[in-house]
């Protein structure tokens, strides 16, 4: 466990780092056109403002690659932040220096600055020690609720930690970490594990580290192809790896020892065209025809799926089942959608992750309250389940 905000007594007049994961999309007029990120860095701003302390909060948005490029400016994050919190901020034009310094001099009691993008710096990404120092400089003691970007060693998320004591994280790390945690450490029995996503590659940590948890795992999207062509079958146009047909083999030789029931496309849906004017049909997994290419789970599959989500009582689910962005291939992916809530609904545990996985949920429209938890990292909860370190926790002050 590591130590929370919630832990911290006697704050009030005292600077607090925090790094927030405020990273949204703009529109073409540079207003924030999603603020979800801002929203759940809110229940850590408002404790620390309820505890009397001076807050500082540091972000990045987009790849300005070192560079102090006006394009990607917080200045419209600091806009909607202000908006949400129903008052002014101090939006300070630069995150490290004397400037800097001499403004937060101003910073009162429950007052919030954002300081600009941390990667106008290349030191940031680099985790450069001395960049570190500057900004540890700048406050009292650390806070990080960034959770989407704690899989990064950079100097705000891991090297600041080092020098800004206690260094602990936010409402919504510990949301995350306890929500992702628990599913590892100590699920509910029957675990069923939904992964899909294009590419074997990117999964293969993600699937090993889970054999060893889950009770069932489907596995489904694109990695369907490599799993079903690893059993000498042809697979037509769908994508495929060739270089992990072996790993597919020994992930389906793990499941069997581990007696885990691994769950793949028994049918698919095949199309002539990657578009919505295109032309498809149900096949066998087994006998996709020459030409056509597999975008989504089939009928059969989409029963399969929801059988095995329908008994359990804890779900995780990370990756899309079909290429859902096009409506004509999105059912498999709305089934698995349908399923998880409903489970949830019983009484399961369900915890989504990744941006695709958050994409079909908006794109279904449907409620988010009618899952447990929707992690809002990407990247830092595939390496969670991975069961890799997190940089930015492990530099965490333990409880
Ligand atoms: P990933 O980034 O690996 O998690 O993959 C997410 C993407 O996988 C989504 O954009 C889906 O459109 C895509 N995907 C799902 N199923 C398929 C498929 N059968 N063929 C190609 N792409 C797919």
């Amino acid at each position: 466990m590591k130590k929370s905000i919630k832990d911290l007594t006697n704050i009030e007049g005292k600077r607090a780092l925090v790094r927030v994961d405020m990273n949204t999309p703009l529109d073409e007029n540079k207003n924030v056109s999603d603020d979800t990120r801002i929203r759940a860095i809110l229940p850590t701003v408002k404790e620390l403002q309820k505890k009397g302390a001076k807050i500082i909060l540091v972000a990045h948005l987009g790849r300005p690659k070192g560079e102090k490029n006006p394009e990607f400016s917080l200045a419209p994050v600091a806009k909607r932040l202000a908006e949400l919190l129903g008052g002014e901020i101090m939006f300070l034009n630069d995150c490290i220096g004397e400037e800097v310094e001499n403004k937060l001099k101003d910073l009162k009691n429950s007052q919030v600055a954002l300081l600009e993008n941390i990667r106008y710096y290349k030191e940031e990404e680099k985790n450069d020690e001395e960049f570190a120092k500057k900004l540890a400089k700048l406050a009292d003691f650390y806070v990080n609720d960034a959770f989407g970007a704690a899989h990064r060693a950079h100097a705000s998320t891991e090297g600041v930690a080092k020098y800004l004591k206690p260094a602990v994280s936010g409402l919504l790390m510990e949301k995350e970490l306890s929500a992702l945690g628990g599913l590892l450490s100590n699920p509910v029995r029957p675990f069923v594990a939904i992964v899909g996503g294009s590419k074997v590659s990117t999964k293969i940590g993600v699937l090993d580290n889970l054999l060893d948890k889950v009770d069932t795992l489907i596995v489904g999207g694109g990695m369907t192809y490599t799993f079903v062509k690893s059993q000498g079958y042809s697979v037509g146009k769908s994508i495929v790896e060739d270089d992990k047909l072996d790993v597919a083999k020994d992930l389906m030789k793990k499941a069997q020892e581990k007696n885990v029931n691994l769950v793949v496309a028994q049918d698919v849906v095949v199309a002539d065209d990657f578009s919505e004017n295109a032309n498809t049909k149900v096949v066998d997994a087994k006998a996709i025809p020459e030409g056509w290419e597999g975008v989504d789970a089939g009928v059969k599959a989409r029963a399969d799926f929801a059988k095995a989500i329908e008994g359990a009582k804890t779900i995780l689910w990370n990756g899309p089942v079909g290429v859902f962005e096009i409506d004509k291939f999105s059912e498999g992916t709305k089934a698995v959608a349908k399923a998880v809530m409903e489970a949830t609904k019983n009484g399961a545990k369900s915890v989504l992750g990744g941006g695709d996985t958050v994409a079909a949920v908006e794109k279904f429209a449907l409620p988010k309250e009618n899952f447990s938890h929707i992690s809002t990292g990407g990247g830092a909860s595939l390496e969670f389940i991975e069961g890799k370190v997190l940089p930015g926790v492990a530099a965490l002050d333990e409880a």
